[in-house]
C-alpha cells in the first residue's frame, strides 16, 4: 500500500470530528435515503461498474468488457457510449439539446487510473462520441484538452466521421424555448411553457475491475441553451471526474458551475484518501458546495441551492455510493453480481 495513504488514513478520525460528523451532530441534516448508507458502506463486492440514472445499460456493458478481461476504460468508454449514440438521450452526444443558437456542443474527458493519464475535449461539434475523442487525446497527444475547432480537426484527423448531432426533436425543444424568451420579441410563444425548466443530464461512469484498477469517464452535451462556447465541469479532470487508482474515483452531473467552483470529484476522491468512505466523502462536498452558496441568485428563499448537483463515487475495496444535495436522485450500479437502479444519498429531504 501506498505509505502517503497509511499515514492520511490515520487522520480519519480528526478529519471526521472536524468535518463531516461535526456537522452530522450539529443537526446540519446529513441523512441517506432508506438503507442505503448501510448496505454501501457493507459492499465488500468487486467489480464495480457505477454510473448516473441514466447509465443502466453503460454499466451493464461496462461490466460484461470488464468480466471478460477488457480494461477499465475501455468497458466504461464502451458503456457511455451506447448513450452518446441513442438520440432518445437529450442530455448526452446524439440528440442532445443544442446551445442557445441550435448548435451541440460537446464536452467529455476520461481518466485511467493504472498509467494516471488522462484527456477531455470541450465545445466539440458533429461528433456522436466525445469520449472517445478524449480518450484518443490522452492516447495520441501529450496534451490534456482539445476544445473547439481543433478538437473537431483532431478527431477528423484520426477519423471520426462528422454528423448532425441535432435531432428534429431536439430541434423541436430548443424552437419552443427559443420562442418563450421574451413577450416582446417578434416570435409568437406559448402559453404552455410557463413553469418549464431547462433539462439537464450527463453520464458517468467509473469502472472498478477485479484487480483493483479504476478508471471514469464523463460526457454531456452540457447545460441546455447554454452561451455558445460555455464549458461545464464534464470536461474538466477534478470536477467532471477523478481516478487516483491507489484510493478510488469519483464522477458529477449536476450544475458544473458548482462543480468546478468545488473541484468536487477531486474533493471527494481526497476525503477517501483521507478514510471516508464514498457516502461520507460525497456528503462534506456537497455540504461544502451548500455552505458555499452565497450568491442570492443561486438560493431558493430558505436560503438553500436553487440548483442540484450528483456525485457517483466507488473506492478501491468496491464499496460506492451516488449522492446529491436533495432527495430524489438515483444512479445505476453493476456490483458484479446484479446491476440496477438505487436511490442516491441526499443532504436535504427538499
Ligand atoms: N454537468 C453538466 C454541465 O454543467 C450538466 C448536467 O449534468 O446537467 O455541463
Amino acid at each position: 500500500m501506498n505509505p502517503y495513504l497509511l499515514t492520511n488514513q490515520l487522520d480519519r478520525r480528526e478529519f471526521l470530528s472536524r468535518g463531516l460528523a461535526a456537522g452530522a451532530v450539529a443537526g446540519l441534516g446529513v441523512k441517506a435515503s432508506g438503507n442505503d448508507t448501510v448496505a454501501n458502506s457493507l459492499h465488500r463486492g468487486m467489480p464495480v461498474a457505477i454510473s448516473s440514472g441514466n447509465g443502466l445499460r453503460a454499466t451493464g456493458k461496462a461490466m460484461q468488457m470488464m468480466k471478460r478481461g477488457t480494461d477499465t476504460l475501455d468497458a466504461a468508454i464502451a458503456g457511455v457510449n451506447i448513450v452518446e449514440e441513442d438520440p432518445n438521450d437529450m442530455s448526452v452526444g446524439y440528440g442532445g439539446l443544442p446551445n442557445e443558437r441550435g448548435v451541440v456542443e460537446l464536452d467529455s474527458c476520461v481518466m485511467h487510473g493504472p498509467t494516471y493519464r488522462a484527456g477531455a475535449v470541450a465545445s466539440l461539434r458533429n461528433i456522436k462520441t466525445p469520449s472517445l475523442v478524449a480518450q484518443t487525446v490522452m492516447e495520441r497527444t501529450d496534451h490534456i484538452m482539445l476544445v473547439g475547432q481543433g478538437a473537431l480537426d483532431f478527431a477528423k484527423m484520426h477519423g471520426f466521421q462528422e454528423f448532425n448531432l441535432l435531432t428534429e426533436n431536439a430541434r423541436k425543444v430548443w424552437v419552443r424555448w427559443k420562442e418563450n424568451l421574451s413577450p416582446k420579441d417578434d416570435y409568437l410563444g406559448d402559453s404552455e411553457m410557463k413553469g418549464f425548466e431547462r433539462p439537464t443530464g450527463t453520464i458517468n461512469c467509473c469502472a472498478l475491475n477485479e484487480k483493483g484498477d479504476l478508471s471514469s469517464v464523463t460526457t454531456t452535451s452540457g447545460l441546455a441553451f447554454k452561451v455558445p462556447g460555455r464549458v461545464g465541469d464534464s470536461p474538466i479532470i477534478g470536477a467532471g471526474l477523478y481516478v487516483d487508482n491507489e484510493v478510488g474515483a469519483c464522477g458529477s452531473t449536476g450544475r458544473g458551475e458548482a462543480v468546478i467552483l468545488s473541484c468536487g470529484s477531486r474533493t471527494v476522491v481526497e476525503n477517501m484518501r483521507h478514510g471516508l468512505s464514498p457516502e461520507e466523502a460525497i456528503l462534506d462536498v456537497l455540504k461544502r458546495i451548500s455552505e458555499q452558496t452565497v450568491d442570492k441568485r443561486l438560493l431558493r428563499n430558505d436560503g438553500r441551492p436553487d440548483f442540484d448537483v450528483n456525485f457517483y463515487a466507488v473506492n478501491k475495496k468496491g464499496e460506492y455510493a451516488g449522492g446529491r444535495i436533495y432527495k430524489g436522485g438515483t444512479y445505476a450500479v453493476h456490483d458484479g453480481r446484479v446491476n440496477r437502479i438505487r436511490d442516491s444519498i441526499h443532504l436535504f429531504d427538499k
